[in-house]
């Protein structure tokens, strides 16, 4: 089986921009694009595969009809669900979703489910453990993790009261810099921020605050009471998250791979290409984005490879074996 290349998806979006014309070449619908769905097979933005054997399915397809695709991912969820409790009657959806967020303004204040309390909240969704490599921020750029509240109580009156500057928790940002944020944290991208994240498969948010901005006229709808629900109290910290496993490599090869996290629901990883180096593709499916530069991907054996360049996303199947990457250029890779 080959790269599995995919047409990404758009979302206009109140607080949206135009920059992923420039940084990345994409026919973006407008000056308010906020978030481009490259590697997805959720429903409200299934990504169809451009090229090849699967040439126009939509990705959901291909995991629902074609499972030799992506090794034992569907067990493998499966059994995680399980551990958590959580049966799943049937295939779970396709575990990871890919974004582009290119945010002008600020997003709103807000905070994700877990898998249990999506599950019976939200009409049996998947919960929101989600992570950003920052692709750039501008200077003095802020980002908020977490709040101030110490007790449950403490948090119900600072958010029905809007006592947002004592609330939330403001850090600096840099390009390059890495978050993992958990189910239950309080965050917002602000203004000025392009990032890559990569998601459990969810479009589940809880908006706390939104600045009092309107929509054609209208506040945006906030979820206050599973916000109050949800967000974990007090906020202790970003979790001490293990680095993760780098991607399997033959001898002598990987040194291009940085592990970013791994957790129960995605592994991440950057690879940073300069010449040359081989990977070995031995995990259910990975997912990959070129986030800068460009080079060739050839499969091993294989003679003349593939182009890929900035702003391309593919997966490599299961089986894909060993490849190698030759040029200058960056990736954010996953895996379950
Ligand atoms: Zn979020």
């Amino acid at each position: 089986m080959d790269i599995i290349r995919l047409k990404s998806v758009f979302k206009q979006m109140i607080w949206g921009g135009s920059r992923m014309i420039g940084e990345f070449g994409y026919d973006i619908p407008g000056d308010d694009t906020g978030e481009c769905w490259a590697v997805s097979a959720h429903k409200n933005g299934d990504c169809e595969i451009e090229g090849g054997e699967f040439d126009g399915m939509k990705l959901s397809e291909l995991w629902e009809t074609r499972q030799d695709v992506f090794g034992n991912a569907g067990q493998i969820l499966k059994d995680r669900l399980r551990a958590e409790g959580i049966e799943a009657d049937g295939l779970p959806v396709f575990p990871l979703l890919t974004k582009i967020i290119d945010a002008r303004q600020d997003l709103s204040i807000q905070v994700h489910p877990d898998d249990a309390y999506a599950m019976a909240h939200e009409n049996g969704s998947l919960g929101k453990t989600e992570c950003w490599y920052v692709l750039d921020a501008e200077p003095g750029t802020t980002i908020v993790i977490g709040h101030n509240a110490k007790t449950r109580e403490e948090l119900a009156d600072m958010i029905e009261n809007g006592r947002w500057g004592e609330f939330i928790r403001e850090i600096p940002v840099h390009k390059g810099d890495f978050f993992q944020i958990y189910p239950g944290t309080l965050h917002a991208i602000k203004g000025g921020t392009m990032i890559l994240e990569t998601q459990q498969n969810s479009d589940i948010t809880y908006r706390v605050y939104d600045y009092g901005r309107l929509q054609n006229g209208k506040p945006r709808q906030l979820h206050i009471r599973q916000s109050i629900d949800v967000i974990k109290v007090p906020f202790t910290g970003s979790e001490a998250s293990d680095k993760g496993r780098p991607m399997s490599a033959p001898e002598g090869c990987g040194s291009s791979c940085t592990p970013l996290v791994h957790c129960k629901y995605y592994n991440v990883r950057r690879l940073d290409i300069d010449g040359k180096d081989s990977y070995i593709q031995d995990e259910p499916f990975l997912i990959c984005s070129v986030i800068g530069g460009e080079g060739r991907i050839t499969r091993t054996g294989e003679t003349d490879g593939e182009v890929i360049r900035k702003g391309d996303h593919f997966i490599l199947p299961a089986g894909f074996g060993g490849f190698t990457l030759e040029g200058g250029m960056r990736l954010i890779c996953s895996s379950i």
